[in-house]
């Protein structure tokens, strides 16, 4: 390795497109907070070239990257070790570049928890069902995570529902419950948690027209799109008294989890944060 990738370690997301990611201003507001030097990049990388470009980034000073749409499972293919939990969710989000090998974990599920926690910390997971709305990329971690910390039941609703029955077998633990999309509107009324992992609702995404008028006090309600903030479903949720979640937290607490994995050191979740993010 150079002096230069030494001194001045690189990290960075790899996407395609990238362009939209907060990535690099999240990540460059923790480096510059703990005084680290070098730099987090965008890497816009076709999927022809995933393998290639990622193998070669350690000699170009890469410590670790973030992967992000449509990459997450080819990165997990490429690496030469993964956690547990990247095996199992079939995904990987960071990739870590150490003594020669590249180490593939997801930090998806985990971001997604932490959020939930911080922002509804009477949520306990065993205490009620949960609504997963979505069977993509984000929901397949969401799932996974919300069985291992104990939701009893799990009611999983998607446009194609052979997608909802594919997750359910995959990751389901006999725990799951696939409903048809066309109950949507019911099912938000059946679920202490409540989870969009749609991208209906995201800026530039058709609206997610589910009716919502069953949700009601009691209930956790989170939207993972963050883009905008304040989604329809998270006024709606407000609006009937129950506790609703923000979608950037997660975007949050997963880059904390690569974060810490590149640079040894826990960076913080706070308001100059999301401020920051938000720009
Ligand atoms: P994905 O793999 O492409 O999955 C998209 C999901 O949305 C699928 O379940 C798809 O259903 C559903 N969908 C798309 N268009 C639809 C429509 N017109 N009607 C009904 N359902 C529709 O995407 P993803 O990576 O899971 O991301 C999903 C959302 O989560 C995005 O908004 C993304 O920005 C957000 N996200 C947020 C975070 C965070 O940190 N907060 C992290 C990851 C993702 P079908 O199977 O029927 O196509």
């Amino acid at each position: 390795m150079s002096d230069r990738a030494r001194t001045h370690p690189l990290a960075g997301v790899v996407g395609w497109p990238v362009a939209q990611s907060r990535s690099p201003r999240l990540h460059r507001h923790w480096m510059a907070r703990h005084g680290l030097p070098g730099d987090y990049v965008a890497l816009e990388v076709a999927p022809e070239d995933l393998a290639e470009v990622v193998r070669m980034l350690p000699r170009a000073g890469f410590v670790g990257v973030n992967v992000t749409v449509p990459h997450k499972r080819a990165a997990l293919a490429l690496a030469d070790e993964a956690s547990e939990r990247a095996r199992r969710v079939g995904a990987a989000n960071t990739l870590t570049f150490r003594d020669g090998r590249i180490l593939a974990d997801t930090t998806d599920g985990e971001g997604f928890l932490r959020a939930l926690r911080e922002g509804a910390p009477d949520w306990r997971p065993e205490a009620g069902p949960a609504v997963l709305l979505g069977a993509g990329g984000a929901a397949r971690a969401v799932l996974d995570a919300l069985l291992e910390a104990g939701v009893p039941e799990l009611h999983l609703l998607n446009r194609t529902a052979a997608a909802a029955e594919a997750l359910a077998a995959e990751l389901g633990r006999g725990r799951v419950r696939v409903r048809p999309w066309i109950e949507a509107g019911n099912a938000v009324e059946d679920g202490l948690l409540v989870v969009n992992a749609t991208a209906l609702g995201m800026e530039g995404a058709p609206p997610l027209r589910v009716p919502l008028d069953g949700l009601h006090a009691g209930q956790v309600v989170t939207d993972l799109v963050y883009a905008p903030l304040e989604t329809r479903l998270l006024r709606e949720a407000r609006a009937a008294g129950a506790v609703a979640v923000d979608g950037l937290g997660m975007l949050l607490h997963q880059a904390a989890g690569a974060f810490e994995a590149w640079w040894r050191v826990r960076p913080e979740v706070d308001e100059d944060l999301r401020r920051a993010v938000l720009g």
